[in-house]
């Protein structure tokens, strides 16, 4: 059954209670897997995504699929850069499972994108990141309420004290990435996210203060 308490002190005690959260199956929703949870490393950058894919829904571990793998290619991290670089949370935390139309994952409704919210708001509130990366236009509209993903690819934001940099997601449904011009959109802002990870406190640093 799905906790949430008032407040939260810990990330910890968060993740605890985010990885057994039924919210939106209490509320009627059909998801394919239990939470993804990211791996606690100290980190103080945030990337934010859409949604787990079926690969991470099986492990509940985020970016295991071939979005993953392009994400880091493109931001130029092995895997475990990646992972102790950025806490990685999505707009919601469970597999969707396929879309209707058989391309691709199923979108999260708007209901279960704000019943997801609360694990989000509480996430920044205790890892009060330097750094978010959105990936995807679902999640520049959840973190910034900016409508036009092309438009935001290769500018750089703020959000209470945090440099926000948004990417295009590295799904293959995305036909996005086929024009010349958003590619080169692309290229600017993984420079970006890669010169701001250089500003992140250190991994030694963040440890002390999230946990
Ligand atoms: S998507 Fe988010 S709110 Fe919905 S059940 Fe999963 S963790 Fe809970």
């Amino acid at each position: 059954m799905t906790v949430r308490k008032a407040s939260y002190r810990s990330l910890r005690s968060l993740q605890a209670d985010t990885a057994r959260c039924r919210a939106c199956v209490e509320a009627g929703f059909p998801l394919e897997s239990l939470p993804v949870r990211a791996p606690l490393a100290g980190q103080r950058a945030y990337l934010f995504g859409q949604a787990p894919g079926i690969v991470e829904g099986e492990e509940r571990r985020p970016w295991r699929g071939r979005a993953g793998q392009a994400l880091r290619r493109w931001l130029e991290l092995d895997e475990d850069a990646f992972y102790t670089s950025f806490y990685c949370a999505s707009v919601t935390r469970c597999y969707p499972g396929r879309a209707a139309s058989g391309r691709g994952d199923r979108t999260p409704t708007p209901r279960e994108q704000e019943l997801c919210e609360f694990w989000r708001d509480w996430e920044l509130e205790l890892l009060r990141p330097t750094l978010i990366v959105t990936v995807g236009g679902l999640a520049l509209r959840r973190m910034l309420g900016l409508a036009h993903l092309t438009a935001a690819v290769g500018e750089r934001y703020e959000r209470d004290g945090a440099v926000v940099v948004p990417l295009p997601h590295p799904s293959g449904a995305s036909g996005w990435l086929n024009l010349p011009a958003n590619r080169a959109r692309l290229e600017v802002a993984a420079a970006l996210v890669r010169d701001e990870l250089r500003r992140v406190p250190t991994r030694r640093s963040a440890s002390s203060s999230a946990s």
